[in-house]
C-alpha cells in the first residue's frame, strides 16, 4: 500500500523558547518516518502561529525559509488553541490523507506517531492518543485535569478519557468535521461524534522543557466550562430540579404560614422572613445566570462569526 500523506498540524502560541527544539525534534522524527516508508515523502508539518505576541511567527518563517518540509500559517490574532487547530486543518483538506494534531511544547510523545499510523492504516479513522502516565504533571494539574474528564462524561459530553488533542483524522473525518459549524468548537466533544473506526495509542505524558503552559488554571476552567455548556444542558436541568425543589420547600413554607395564621400564632418573624427571601432570590439569580450563558452561546453561534482569520501562510 502506497503511504499516506501526514499533515502534524502545531498549535502555536508564545512558543519562542521552545520552536526551535521541537522543530529540530519533530522534523527528525519525519525524516526518520519518511525514510522507513512509513508516511509518503509528500508530507509535511504546519506551524499555526496563534497571534502570539513574542518572536513565534519570526521563527516559524525562519524555518520555512530553510526548510520546505514547513507550512507556516499566520492568524490575524490569537483565536485560541482550538480555532487555531481548525485553521491549520482546514486549510489543507485536499492536499494530504491524514492530519495529526499535536502541541508545540511536545509534551504529547512523539513516538506515538508511528502508532497513529500503523492503525491508520489498518483502518482507523480516527486515532485517539491517550496519556497513560501522567507523573510528569504536577498533582494540581493531574488532579484537576483527570477531573475535568471525569466532569465531562457525568454530564453527557461524550469525551474519551485522558485524551486531549493529540489524534490522528483521515482526510474524510476532517471533511465531516467542517460540517460542525459551532463557533465555540470543542474538538475533543466534537470528533467522537463523528462516528468511523477509532482506536487509541497510549503514551506518557512528558514534562514542557521550556516555556510556561498556555493554560493557567483559569483558562483551564474557562476551556472546562465552555466543553460542557458547548455539549451538555445538563446544567440546565440541574438548575429545574432545584427549582422543583424550591418550589416545594415554599409550598411547606406557604403551609406553614397559613397554619400559623390560622391558629394565631401570628407573631411576625425576622428569620422566617429573612431566610426564604435571601435563599430565593439567590437561587433565581444563579438560574438567571445560567440561563443567560446559554443565551449567550446562541448569541454567539447566531452571530456566525468566523472561527479564525489567516492572514498569511508560507511555503504553501
Ligand atoms: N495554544 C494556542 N493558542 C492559545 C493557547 C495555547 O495555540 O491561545 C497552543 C500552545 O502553543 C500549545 C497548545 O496550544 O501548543 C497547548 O498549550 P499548553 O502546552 O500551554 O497547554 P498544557 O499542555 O499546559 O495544557
Ligand atoms: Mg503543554
Amino acid at each position: 500500500m502506497k503511504p499516506s500523506r501526514l499533515l502534524l498540524v502545531v498549535p502555536c502560541y508564545n512558543e519562542e523558547a521552545i520552536l526551535n527544539h521541537s522543530y529540530s525534534i519533530l522534523s527528525q522524527y519525519y525524516r526518520d518516518i519518511m525514510g522507513r516508508g512509513l508516511i509518503s515523502t509528500d508530507s509535511k508539518i504546519c506551524l499555526v502561529n496563534d497571534g502570539s505576541r513574542d518572536k513565534t511567527w519570526d521563527i516559524i518563517e525562519d524555518l520555512c525559509a530553510k526548510d520546505d518540509l514547513i507550512i507556516g500559517v499566520k492568524l490575524s490574532r490569537n483565536f485560541g488553541h482550538q480555532s487555531a487547530i481548525m485553521a491549520g486543518l482546514e486549510q489543507h483538506v485536499d492536499d494530504f490523507d491524514c492530519f495529526i494534531t499535536i502541541d508545540a511544547d511536545l509534551q504529547d510523545d512523539i513516538n506515538a506517531i508511528t502508532g497513529m499510523i500503523e492503525k491508520h492504516a489498518e483502518g482507523a479513522m480516527i486515532v485517539y492518543g491517550v496519556r497513560g502516565d501522567r507523573s510528569s504533571d504536577s498533582w494540581f494539574k493531574r488532579s484537576t485535569a483527570e477531573g475535568f474528564y471525569k466532569v465531562m462524561q457525568k454530564m453527557g459530553v461524550p469525551v474519551i478519557f485522558n485524551h486531549a488533542d493529540f489524534r490522528l483524522m483521515d482526510r474524510r473525518v476532517l471533511q465531516e468535521l467542517g460540517n460542525y459549524k459551532e463557533i465555540n468548537l470543542f474538538l475533543r466533544g466534537v470528533v467522537p461524534l463523528i462516528g468511523f473506526r477509532s482506536d487509541k495509542v497510549v503514551y506518557n505524558r512528558l514534562e514542557r522543557i521550556a516555556g510556561e503552559t498556555k493554560y493557567p488554571l483559569s483558562k483551564m476552567v474557562l476551556f472546562a466550562w465552555n466543553g460542557i455548556t458547548s455539549f451538555s444542558t445538563f446544567p440546565m436541568r440541574l438548575v429545574l430540579y432545584f427549582g422543583v425543589l424550591n418550589f416545594s420547600l415554599a409550598m411547606l413554607i406557604v403551609v406553614y404560614i397559613l397554619s400559623s395564621y390560622l391558629i394565631g400564632f401570628t407573631v411576625p418573624g425576622w428569620t422566617s422572613t429573612m431566610l426564604p427571601l435571601t435563599f430565593f432570590s439567590g437561587s433565581n439569580m444563579m438560574a438567571l445566570g445560567l440561563i443567560g450563558e446559554y443565551i449567550g452561546k446562541i448569541y454567539e453561534e447566531v452571530k456566525g462569526r468566523p472561527r479564525y482569520i489567516i492572514e498569511k501562510i508560507v511555503n504553501e
